[in-house]
């Protein structure tokens, strides 16, 4: 049995018209001789919906009840993609996270999965059944519903793909990895392949196409991914191991983060205890932190300054509230008006000066930066929103992207 995992995300699936698209290019691959699991997000902009409603309620709903709410969206799209199936002659059958056995573990709304059991896939499709899977959710020890994080569908494809060491297609609203968002940046390039170490810096650093889990759980499982258009026809971008001859570019992609906040702790004593205290304290309530940096003491002071995601920064909040009440010369300050730029690309590693010639760039266009940290293949740099558009659009000419 050759099978194949498909996932087709929210806007491929975004009304009936879509769905029925979806239904028509599955049939064509289950033609073409494969047995299709296929994953599906939730209708267009039902998440964002649904998490409005419980928001109208609360400004911090209790998480296992968001998981509860937005784990309905798939359900609606499963269910109608198999119904669109039936229609045209085509034996289907929808199943949730929880039905396939997918489980996780974590917090409700960034939980990760653990396992996945095969059994019920492999009899509906052993059953000549395509399968269609609810993605971004699964069930955990308890059996309550849980969720992936925005945008988890792409992992709970790989996931199942990895499973059933399986190739692994992911549809969606461009025909591929471009250098950066063409959104963006209309005249980006269109990439026929990219390493899973790059493409993972773009997706945790902010491109929004695939989900950073997801290719994690590609390279652990050693799955290419194929990205490509749901609309057309056409090659799409193959991410996979690197191969010698993709280190040519210095910089392969520009990951946009407009999704971060810059939270800097001021007056903070001089032991690493107490930064480890914090920084513990953030880690057991799972909040990601991205960008570190620290002045150097004076007085046995110093301030430290963090970019974390706007929506851990409800629990930031609570943690720092706890921290300032413990140390009272701890003052903290949110700033919520940044934008993260990083270029990534394993080119770097043979090649210096690149942040060099950044900051050139920007000094040359009266462009502040915030917060810079760089490691072995990316450089980030925080700025002030306003400077996004210029900023982008230099660093894209200067290195040809
Ligand atoms: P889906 O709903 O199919 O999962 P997403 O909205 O999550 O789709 O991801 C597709 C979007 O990602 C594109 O419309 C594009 O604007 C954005 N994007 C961000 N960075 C990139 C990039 N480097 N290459 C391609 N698309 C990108
Ligand atoms: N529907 C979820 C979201 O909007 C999951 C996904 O689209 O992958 O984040
Ligand atoms: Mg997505």
């Amino acid at each position: 049995m050759k099978i194949v995992v498909q996932k087709y995300g929210g806007t491929s699936v975004g009304d009936i018209a879509r769905i029925k698209n979806v239904a028509n290019r599955i049939i064509q691959k289950k033609e073409q001789g494969f047995s299709p699991v296929v994953v599906v997000s939730a209708m267009g902009n039902n998440t964002d919906d649904l998490l409005d409603l419980a928001y109208q309620i609360s400004d911090n709903p209790p998480k296992r009840e968001i998981d509860m709410l937005i784990s309905t969206g798939e359900q609606v799209s499963i269910a109608l993609l198999s119904m669109a199936l039936h229609e045209l002659g085509h034996d289907a059958i929808s199943l949730t996270g929880h039905q396939v056995g997918i489980k996780t573990s974590g917090h409700h709304t960034k939980s990760k999965i653990v396992d996945i059991e095969d059994k019920v896939l492999r009899k509906h499709l052993s059953d000549n059944k395509i399968v269609i899977v609810a993605g971004f959710q699964g069930s955990n020890e308890d059996s309550d519903i849980t969720t992936l994080g925005r945008g988890g569908s792409d992992t709970s494809a790989v996931a199942i793909a990895g499973k059933l060491q399986c190739p692994c297609e992911i549809y969606t609203d461009v025909d591929g990895i471009y250098s950066l968002d063409p959104r963006m940046y209309p005249k980006a390039k269109k990439l026929d392949a990219i390493s899973y170490e790059e493409m993972l810096e773009m997706a945790s650093l902010g491109a929004g196409v695939m989900h950073t889990r997801a290719i994690e759980l590609a390279q652990k499982h050693k799955i290419s991914i194929l990205v490509a258009s749901s609309m057309e026809n056409k090659p799409g971008t193959i991410i996979k191991e690197s191969e010698p001859g993709m280190e040519s570019a210095v910089i392969t992609g520009l990951a946009i983060d407009n999704n971060d906040a810059l939270v800097t702790l001021n007056n903070v004593p001089y032991s690493i205890g107490i930064t480890a205290e914090i920084f513990e304290m953030m880690a057991k309530k799972d909040i990601n932190i991205d960008m570190i940096s620290q002045t150097s003491p004076k007085d046995k002071l110093v301030n430290i300054s963090f970019t974390t995601p706007k929506s851990d920064l409800v629990d930031t909040r609570s943690i720092l509230g706890f921290i300032s009440k413990k140390y009272p010369q701890i003052s903290f300050e949110i700033n919520e008006n940044i934008s993260k730029l990083s270029v990534v690309g394993i080119g770097m590693r043979s090649h210096s000066g690149v942040a060099a010639q950044i900051f050139v760039l920007l000094a040359k266009a009266n462009i502040e930066v915030e917060m810079v940290t760089t490691s072995e293949i990316k450089i980030s740099y925080a700025i002030d929103p306003k400077d996004q558009q210029t900023a982008v659009d230099l660093i894209a000419r200067e290195f040809e992207l």
